[in-house]
């Protein structure tokens, strides 16, 4: 489980998270949906180690910066960082060996092939196409397995064949029992299973639901959205439109 409890992140005079709490389940998926600057990315980064932060952040109990817990993160980034001069192959390697993975070579090709990269291994990191570039970022996240993973704006950038495959993977994954915590400013892209939607605005969390809820409340998560975000109940629009 993980809780992250009154995180507070300043840049300067600029709040980028206000106070923000929340958990993770064991074995659910939880999508964090706001617009851009909402402070997705800066909980992401609090929560991976990154950044400093007031308020608390435990994995399984423990803190989120010692080595225990960054043991079971794992942390996919909205914009991918590659060594211009390692290929596919030896990115690949060198996560491998930084987490000291062993038979993990079956698992390398697997993520090659379901990514199309497969062709692309004795490429460098500065021949890829930015597309390309977002899929080994996303092998090199998803190749530790780890038991919870965070993935910031993971569709951004990916060709239809990628955002497939990712979704298909993030269902897998869900069914393997992994904790997932997905950041999006699409509501479209959150058709996947989801278990709980986190919206956050301003650097603040607007609503907290599980899928149920919002289910039993007879709107779609579009609608709510609006309604927290805007202040329009745009269920009720349409309804009062219909009736005139
Ligand atoms: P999101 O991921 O939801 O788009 P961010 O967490 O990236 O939002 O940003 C939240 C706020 O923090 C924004 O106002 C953004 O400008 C600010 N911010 C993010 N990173 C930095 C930084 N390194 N320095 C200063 N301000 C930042």
């Amino acid at each position: 489980m993980l809780e992250v409890k009154n995180v507070t992140k300043r840049y300067g005079k600029n709040v980028a998270c206000d106070n923000v709490s929340f958990t993770l389940e064991p074995g659910t998926l939880t999508v964090l949906l706001g617009p851009n600057g909402a402070g997705k990315s800066t909980i992401i980064k609090s929560i991976i180690g990154f950044l400093k932060y007031d308020g608390s952040i435990t994995v399984n109990g423990m803190v989120n910066k010692s080595v225990e817990a960054r043991k079971i993160l794992g942390y996919i980034p909205e914009m991918p960082s590659l060594y211009p001069t390692l290929t596919v192959t030896e990115h690949m390697e060198f996560i491998a060996r930084a987490y000291k993975l062993t038979d993990y070579k079956d698992r390398v090709n697997m993520l090659l092939e379901r990514f199309e990269l497969d062709d692309k291994r004795k490429k460098f990191g500065d021949e890829l196409s930015k597309g390309m570039q977002q899929k080994l970022n996303l092998c090199l996240g998803l190749l530790p397995d780890p038991e919870i993973i965070l993935l910031d704006e993971p569709l951004l950038g990916l060709d239809p064949h990628a955002i497939k495959e990712l979704k298909n993977y993030i269902e897998e994954m869900r069914q393997a029992g992994k904790t997932m915590l997905i950041s999006t400013h699409i509501i479209d892209s959150v058709d996947m299973l989801w278990d709980r939607t986190i919206i956050m605005q301003k650097g603040q969390i607007r609503a907290n639901v599980t899928r149920s809820e919002v289910d039993g409340s007879g709107r779609s998560l579009e609608d709510l959205f609006f309604e927290v975000t805007e202040g329009i109940d745009k269920s009720s629009v349409s309804e009062a439109g219909e009736n005139e």
